[in-house]
């Protein structure tokens, strides 16, 4: 049976001009730089036995590297991580003089530029130290490091072999000046979690064995699970930007992303007609005549993930609105007959206070870090609270 041709609502373009952005872009992220300097001060009293980090890798969690971390430099923050070596170089000039690691640990080749620029590896290996012991016999000095002890994530960091290996032969360390050692948890955010304490244990157990050091385990969910976490260094990085690090509690952050898209068309969809690739949804019978339906500016190339097709919500001006159909590269239909008022050049609210990344993250079926890192270089930021 083939549908009736649907009229489409006739609607003079942009005549919600007054509720554009003085841009034309097409999706808008608003960031709040005071939200997030009011973060990392609600950290701090957290973590008041020492000093508090700022994890600003993957660009900032999607938000900006450069100018987060300049921003939390003036507000006090004076130790950075980064994941990549190439970060760091890009990030330096925002924050000379600051303290600045990268996590992933040191490349073969590289230790000159890590020197040059005053950026710290977090050293993970036999290898690694090796490789950093022999730039500081070239040097003739000392080279700062970290010094990074698995204590059950197994990705990097040193076994128990290597450990014991360095324990028992001072040697290794000898041309390293040792600022840090650090481990990393689990499943610090499930505060229950044995694994925990068990970290917490064989990390300790660890540092009893390796020279006297500063110590640093906790990132953000870890620094709320009291005072056997507090170290010397804290490394939050997903709660500096709005991310819940208590899921089972509410959430004690302030809200820092605003993510809206403007709508391009609006079309009546009449009962039995189908929306987007694959046709995955059909408008229903409805006493009430068509559905109205919002096509906005924004697709999974902007990382609004394909996996929010018939899940997702925008929200306009209060009014929660459905995600109808699949998301596509560089669109996104909302079905919006609630709100008659909605024209085209109006902006859908994607992330915001009432909406933020765990919430969207919940629909999509993955962690509210993944909704951040993923959003895409075509998507305009503004800073706000400088
Ligand atoms: C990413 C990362 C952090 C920050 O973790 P959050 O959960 O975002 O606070 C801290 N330490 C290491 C080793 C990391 O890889």
């Amino acid at each position: 049976m083939i549908a009736p041709r649907t009229p489409r609502t006739v609607v003079p373009a942009y005549v919600g001009i007054h509720a554009l952005p003085s841009s034309h872009a097409s999706a808008v992220l608003d960031i709040d730089l005071s939200a997030i300097a009011a973060n990392y001060r609600l950290l701090c009293d957290k973590h008041s036995s020492g000093r508090v980090a700022a994890v600003v890798k993957a660009d900032g969690y999607g938000l900006g590297a450069a100018t987060i971390a300049a921003h939390l430099a003036r507000n006090g923050c004076q130790h950075f991580f980064v994941a990549h070596l190439t970060e760091a170089l890009t990030l330096r000039p925002h924050i000379s003089g600051h303290f600045l690691a990268v996590l992933n640990g040191l490349i073969p080749g590289a230790e000159a530029d890590f020197i040059a620029h005053d950026i710290l590896p977090a050293l993970g290996s036999l290898a690694e130290i090796a490789a950093w012991t022999k730039a500081a016999r070239a040097a003739d000095k000392k080279l700062p490091a970290i010094l990074h002890i698995d204590t059950g994530m197994s990705r990097l960091g040193l076994d128990a072999h290597e450990l014991s290996a360095i324990a028992d032969d001072p040697s290794y360390l000898a041309g390293i000046d040792l600022r840090y050692v650090m481990t990393h948890l689990v499943s610090s955010e499930i505060a229950a979690d044995p694994l925990n304490q068990r970290q917490r244990e064989k990390f300790a157990a660890a540092c009893a064995r390796l020279p006297s050091a500063p110590r640093s385990i906790t990132n953000s969910s870890g620094i709320f699970l009291g005072p056997d976490f507090a170290a010397d260094l804290a490394r939050p990085g997903a709660a500096l930007y709005g991310i819940n690090p208590t899921p089972t509690d509410k959430n004690p952050m302030q809200s820092v992303v605003h993510l809206r898209a403007r709508v391009l068309q609006i079309r009546d969809v009449m009962a039995g007609e189908t929306i987007g690739y694959n046709a995955t949804w059909t408008a229903p019978p409805s006493p009430l005549g068509p559905r109205r339906i919002a096509t906005a500016a924004i697709g999974y190339a902007d990382g609004w993930l394909r996996s929010l097709s018939n899940r997702g919500t925008a929200i306009f001006d209060g009014t929660t609105l459905p995600l109808v159909g699949r998301v596509s590269m560089d669109l996104t239909t909302f079905d919006v007959t609630a709100r008659p008022d909605i024209v085209p050049g109006a902006m859908l609210e994607l992330l915001g206070p009432a909406h933020g990344p765990d919430d969207v993250a919940a629909q999509a079926g993955t962690n509210g870090y993944e909704i951040l890192t993923s959003l895409g270089a075509r998507i305009t930021r503004n800073y706000h609270g400088a």
